[in-house]
């Protein structure tokens, strides 16, 4: 199958919804507004994953917008319908 990890503006928001549906929030913040990285990754353990960053600055004891979040594993099918398996 091929791998496609480059992942455009509509990529993004489709993997965005998928994070949303999934109910998963910022590790540090709680918060809901995560944005995914423009590239996929692949992983032995669990197959075509996402980077997330929190976009939410004011609850960061850092202020740093993009504050980086654990790897989102993507369903095998949810990756082959956004094109990037
Ligand atoms: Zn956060």
């Amino acid at each position: 199958m091929p791998f496609t990890p480059d992942l455009d503006a509509s990529q993004r928001r489709q993997v965005e919804q998928l994070v949303r549906r999934a109910g998963t929030t910022c590790e540090v913040c709680g918060s809901e507004d995560l944005s995914c990285d423009d590239r996929a990754v692949r992983t032995m353990s669990d197959g075509i994953s996402v980077r997330l960053f929190c976009n939410n600055r004011k609850d960061h004891a850092d202020g740093v917008v993009g504050t980086e979040q654990p790897l989102f594993a993507l369903e095998q099918n949810d990756a082959h319908r956004i094109g990037i398996i």
